[in-house]
């Protein structure tokens, strides 16, 4: 069994946008959107501006108060949309449950649409022509091509259907010609469906969910989850010490696909510029 190393893989990524920014001396910016007091948000956003740093991206919070009306959001989406030193704009989701998700995903402009969360964008992942990676699921390609495991032919098995997971990742790996079963909490036999996978992505949410009964011999096992197990600390859907012996390749949590998901947001903040010069 090896370890897929997400933080040596995501800094590598982060170098290269680096070299190619400082090379061509761009200038790029973020705009990071965090409402309320969640955190787990307070977390990620610290982390996605940590990155806008070492790849030489200008970064430029607005953080907004829990009671923050949908129009206030709304108009300072709407000016982020004309500003033009901010390349990018992310909202940091999920928002308080007063405000509407959808409405503010379809308010970012599709060219500043980092996340590539807005209809235009997912449906340009649908059809293969990409203008942004959908974050999550392009750095678990990511990591698997790290490993030298070659997708074309391959038996995947994804357990999640949401938007910004499963989904997207069932039409990455179908773009590379995988055989692509996505399963969720209606799936029947889930542990037999998942036995077939070569491949295995799982994007539950729920830690010890996925065992080493679940598991082929061999298999590459990608974690997404990212939960709190009983004594608070993060951990994956996996349960890891049983499942690792039977893999080829493993990710770990932390240090898997969590940095590798900032990693192809600043890819994506590259690509939103040279977009917008286009
Ligand atoms: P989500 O929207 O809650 O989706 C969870 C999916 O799991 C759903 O499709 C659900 O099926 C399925 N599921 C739930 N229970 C199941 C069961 N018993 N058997 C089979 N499928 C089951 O979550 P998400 O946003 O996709 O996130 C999933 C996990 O990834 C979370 O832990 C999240 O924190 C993590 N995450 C990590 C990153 C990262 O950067 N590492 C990024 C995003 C998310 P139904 O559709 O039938 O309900």
């Amino acid at each position: 069994m090896q370890l897929i190393d997400g933080k040596a893989v995501s800094a590598a990524v982060k170098e290269r946008i680096r070299a190619e920014i400082e090379r061509d001396k761009l200038d790029i910016g973020l705009a990071v959107i965090i409402v309320g007091n969640n955190q787990a948000s307070r977390v990620y956003v610290n982390n996605k501006k940590k990155a806008c740093e070492v790849c030489g991206i200008k970064s430029y919070e607005y953080a907004l108060p829990e009671e923050t009306t949908q129009q206030e959001l709304l108009e300072l989406i709407d000016t982020l949309n004309k500003a033009d030193n901010v390349n990018g704009i992310l909202c940091q989701l999920p928002l308080p449950a007063h405000l509407d998700e959808k409405q503010v995903i379809e308010a970012i402009s599709p060219l500043k649409d980092v996340d590539a969360f807005n209809a235009v964008n997912v449906g340009k992942i649908m059809i293969g022509d990409y203008a942004f990676l959908p974050c999550t699921p392009a750095g678990v390609m990511e990591l698997i091509h790290s490993t030298g495991t070659d997708v074309c032919g391959k038996e995947c098995v994804v357990i999640g259907r949401s938007n910004i997971v499963g989904k997207p990742m069932a039409m990455l790996l179908l773009h590379e010609n995988a055989t692509v079963t996505v399963c969720h909490s209606r799936t029947k036999d889930l542990a037999e469906v998942c036995r077939r996978a070569d491949i295995l992505v799982s994007a539950v949410g729920r830690a010890d969910f996925v065992t080493a009964d679940m598991v082929k011999d061999g298999a590459v096992v990608i974690d997404v989850g990212m939960n709190r197990n009983a004594e608070g600390k993060l951990c994956g859907d996996v349960k890891f010490d049983e499942v690792a012996p039977k893999c080829s390749y493993i990710t770990p949590v932390p240090g898997g696909v969590g940095p590798m998901t900032i990693a192809m947001l600043m890819q994506n903040t590259l690509k939103a510029k040279r977009l917008q010069d286009e």
